[in-house]
């Protein structure tokens, strides 16, 4: 899932968004679409890992638990 940090030009809100394909991003606060992409929030931290528990949690070698050594 492509998620990609955004700053609104023009009220400076800071949002994430979903994007797919090219699809225009608007403002969730003044809905404009005069928004700047600022970078992906993959890997940030404070995100769980959604299979935690699982028999892939605790690989040591990756944050992402999608390494060659977490299968
Ligand atoms: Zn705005």
């Amino acid at each position: 899932m492509p998620i990609y940090e955004y700053r609104c030009n023009v009220c400076n809100e800071d949002f994430e968004k979903l994007v797919f394909g090219n699809r225009e991003v608007f403002c969730p606060q003044c809905s404009s679409n005069n928004v700047k992409k600022k970078m992906s929030a993959f890997g940030m931290s404070g995100v769980d890992k959604p299979f935690a528990g699982s028999s892939s949690a605790g690989c040591t070698s990756c944050s992402k638990g999608s390494c060659s050594s977490c299968k």
